[in-house]
């Protein structure tokens, strides 16, 4: 008698079963990923910093210009072509109002 699922739990005390190897808890996965997807292309600190400015959506972020994004701690020249991109792909873009 083989059993083909292992009871497994992960750091975090989730309980789940997995066949395979793979120690990814479908839990913390799933915890992981941000509502929107344009916070997932970014770095760790970049997202953080964005969420702590309450900037979550792509809608929120177009209403900031680049240099205001650039200002926030956490944030590098490196992130904006990520941001730009996500943006672009909604149709919108950084706000372009003079500061
Ligand atoms: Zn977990």
């Amino acid at each position: 008698m083989t059993a083909s699922k292992n009871l497994r739990i992960c750091n975090k005390g989730h309980k789940y079963y997995k066949s395979s190897d793979c120690p990814n808890c479908p839990k913390c996965e799933v915890e992981r990923k941000p509502g929107s997807g344009f916070l997932s292309k970014l770095s760790a600190p970049a997202r953080r910093a964005l969420e702590h400015h309450g900037i979550t959506t792509l809608d929120k972020l177009s209403t900031y210009s680049e240099k205001e994004i650039l200002q926030i701690h956490g944030i590098g020249p490196a992130s904006l072509p990520a941001l730009r991109a996500s943006l672009e792909e909604k149709g919108l873009s950084f706000n372009k109002r003079l500061s």
